[in-house]
């Protein structure tokens, strides 16, 4: 592995990107080549387009790029399968070619002048290097306070992210092939790159505003990425679950008391005591066995889930020669 000048792959999944597709080439490209020119990274760099199924001309942008110019690669997937699959497939086209990957979305919204800094941070050892908003000022109230409460949320969930960042990163070959081992259907990538355990760092910018086109992740993309990134990653909902049942058998109790002394006391009408009673005793028995059942439930989701156990990171006294 060269470490000096690294064969970079920056990955660009792009949905239905036509409108901002010519200018955020030109913009990566002019990087890229000053980028080699400099000679932080090697000549045989290369910018890897991830078409998802658009339904616009974003693949014959992509096709004729990739024709006029030998720095330009593309994939083209059959269907639009989301942003975080057509990153994956991305970065397993990637990983066999290059050496660093930098994941970026096609709208430029983060700053790519970072993208050097980021390399730097590679050269100094580390695996993995986010790219984090220093402010949201660009995006849209709506957007900035339910982004906010959505971090909020994962690390109360204990879901490891890192706030303010999504996909915009740098990861090390090595990094990549670790992540490819995560073979899981709901994929949350920004969760999952956190645990592979490499050494990593922040680089800071400001995020601007899409330049063309329309935000791709409308609310209800938003809010199915959220769900996905909290089932994927954590069974602390089941466990709440369990908790309210506790919670109720304990309400349970003090009505019995109340019950009793308002029987002891003569206020308690002929049948009430016994059907108050059973109400919440039988709402905590519910309650408990869902969250039992959902304990084994959970069980069951992290072992389909497959993942790997562990990431070594280096080894002594067991190389071939
Ligand atoms: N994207 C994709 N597949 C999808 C939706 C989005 O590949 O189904 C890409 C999109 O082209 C862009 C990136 O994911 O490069 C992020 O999308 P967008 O900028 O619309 O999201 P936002 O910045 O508004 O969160
Ligand atoms: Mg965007």
């Amino acid at each position: 592995m060269e470490k000096d000048c690294p064969v970079l792959y920056i990955v660009v999944p792009c949905f239905n990107e036509q409108e901002v597709l010519p200018q955020s080439h030109q913009h990566l490209s002019q990087l890229l080549e000053e980028m080699v020119a400099k000679g932080n990274v090697a000549n045989d760099s290369k910018l890897l387009y991830v078409d998802d199924g658009s339904r616009d001309d974003t693949w014959e942008i992509i096709d004729r790029l990739s024709g006029d110019n030998n720095q330009v690669a593309g994939v083209k997937l059959a269907c639009n399968s989301g942003h975080q699959n057509a990153l994956m497939a991305g970065l397993a086209a990637a990983v066999d070619h290059c050496d660093i990957t930098v994941s970026i979305d096609a709208d430029l919204q983060d700053d790519i002048n970072v993208i050097p800094q980021m390399v730097e941070r590679y050269k100094d050892g580390c695996d993995i290097v986010f790219g984090v908003r220093r402010e949201r000022k660009s995006d849209s109230w709506f957007k900035r306070t339910t982004a906010t409460m959505f971090y909020k949320m994962m690390n109360r969930l204990d879901v490891d992210t890192i706030n303010n960042h999504a996909d915009f990163r740098l990861m090390s070959r090595r990094a990549v092939l670790a992540l490819l081992d995560y073979k899981e259907r709901n994929l949350f990538i920004r969760g999952i790159v956190t645990k592979l355990g490499y050494k990593t760092d922040s680089i800071f910018y400001d995020r601007s505003a899409r330049t063309a086109g329309e935000s791709k992740y409308p609310l209800r993309k938003m809010l199915n990425f959220a769900i996905d990134g909290i089932t994927s990653f954590s069974v602390k909902p089941v466990r709440m679950v369990f908790m309210v049942g506790i919670l109720f058998l304990i309400i349970a109790l003090i009505m019995l008391i109340y019950v009793l002394t308002a029987y002891f006391m003569g206020r308690a009408v002929s049948g009430w005591p016994s059907l108050i009673l059973s109400i919440w005793l039988v709402g905590a028995f519910i309650l408990i066995g869902l969250g039992i059942i959902g304990e084994y439930v959970g069980k069951i989701y992290t072992e389909v889930k497959n993942r790997p156990r562990f990431n070594v990171d280096t080894t002594v006294g067991l190389e071939k020669d």
